[in-house]
């Protein structure tokens, strides 16, 4: 195959070039949300990429920059490659445009070598993934697996303005976000390149992963109830303070988790003592848990038994605990058959297939409800994303492309079977 670029390190300079102004909405940092002049920019940068790559390149009504590299049959199937663009606000340059680049990089590698293959081969960046301009988050991989509410549209930002009022702006068309679906039988599968934001990888030291699953999470809020008192005036036997029973329940949790398998993880992210005086007895304690696991049924056992304890430290303290189930997600599997291709794949490449679940949302999730779909992990310095400091070598980007069109030569071999 004549590359004649070096694949995948070209990919990393590509995110760090769109790392400043115009891609950036702030100087200095990297700021780029869903629909702004810095998301404008970063997609006319990949358009011209796309088509040097030898795509085709159109935007649906979602804002969604396509890029497809067309199959030996027009129109045939197509194996979407793609990622997000968008950032949090003062995020890294890697999380998301990685997995867009890594794709315009191997198409451009098959276009060089004029390899047509049985599917088409389309890349996407998706505008909207992190949610950091709208309170909704991965509308665009949404409006592609058509699953995207209505309601999402009417969604605002802080200055007020709208999502289809910002998409119209943008040259979307918010009335016609229909159009934007893909049927299924359009699509072959998905396949997502993303940094692992964990350390888990670099731990181990290895350059890749394969993802099994995206976590199941509950969110649930607790409060516990007591008795508010004064601070100087209440006796110790006679008080009926939450405080030290939510510390009680954070060991629970600590311990539970601990104790799991399954990629189980708890998390207390807020604490708030009520009404929340240096002199006060708080009447109550309120936190939050985030707990997630690659099953459901693992998730679910946990929260069970961090419940149950909760209850049981309130009711020998003679408090009162409420529990609130927030939000609940069910964990989104990657596909058996594209694991294996992909372990296969970085087999080949003398790499050990290191299976781990991602802990974190990625629009894999979402693409789940079209297609059958896989996730590549890239390790990435100390586990550290949405922050300046995230960081991938050029080295690791250079295996992930070629893992990804030797996962691609096998999709190959599997479909002309
Ligand atoms: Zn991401």
């Amino acid at each position: 195959m004549t590359e004649g670029f070096d694949i995948g390190a070209r990919a990393k300079a590509r995110c760090d070039l769109l790392g400043v102004p115009p891609y950036s909405e702030v100087d200095g940092q990297l700021t780029r949300r869903f629909l702004t002049p810095a998301h404008a920019a970063a997609l006319s940068a990949l358009e011209d990429w796309m088509r040097q790559a030898g795509m085709s390149v159109r935007r649906d009504a979602a804002a969604n920059l396509i890029g497809r590299y067309e199959g030996e049959a027009t129109g045939a199937k197509a194996l979407i490659i793609g990622s997000h663009i968008d950032s949090v606000r003062n995020g890294g340059r890697y999380d998301g445009p990685l997995g867009v680049m890594l794709g315009i990089d191997v198409v451009e590698a098959l276009h060089r070598a004029g390899r047509r293959l049985p599917f088409a081969v389309e890349v996407i960046a998706f505008g909207d993934e992190e949610g950091s301009r709208f309170p909704a988050s991965m509308s665009c991989s949404r409006a592609i697996a058509g699953t995207l509410d209505a309601s999402a549209l009417e969604m605002r930002d802080a200055e007020g303005v709208s999502v289809a009022e910002a998409l119209a702006a943008f040259g979307g068309d918010p009335a016609g976000i229909a159009s934007a679906a893909r049927k299924p039988e359009e699509v072959l599968a998905f396949l997502e390149a993303h940094i692992e934001q964990g350390p888990v990888l670099e731990a181990e030291g290895l350059a890749l992963g394969v993802v099994t699953a995206i976590a199941a999470q509950k969110r649930i809020m607790v409060k516990i109830v007591g008795t508010a008192g004064h601070a100087g005036t209440t006796p110790m036997a006679l008080r009926k303070d939450p405080g030290p029973a939510a510390a009680e329940c954070l060991l629970a949790l600590e311990r539970i988790c601990r104790a799991g398998t399954d990629g189980l993880v708890g998390t207390v992210g807020r604490i708030t003592a009520l009404p929340g005086a240096f002199n006060v007895i708080p009447g109550a304690v309120e936190f939050s848990m985030d707990i997630r696991a690659e099953t459901s049924a693992t998730r679910d056992a946990a929260v069970d038994a961090i419940c149950a304890e909760i209850h049981a430290i309130a009711t020998a303290r003679d408090l009162k605990a409420e529990i609130h189930l927030m939000q609940a997600l069910a964990e989104s599997p990657c596909d058996p058959s594209l694991i294996g291709i992909l372990e296969e794949a970085l087999s080949d490449l003398s790499l050990p297939a290191r299976r781990l679940p991602s802990g974190a949302g990625h629009d894999a999730m979402v693409m789940a409800d079209l297609c059958p779909t896989a996730m590549l992990f890239i390790r990435c310095e100390g586990g550290i994303s949405h922050n300046p400091a995230e960081a991938v070598t050029e080295a690791d980007c250079a295996l992930a492309a070629r893992a990804m069109l030797t996962f691609i030569d096998k999709l190959e071999r599997r479909e002309r079977a």
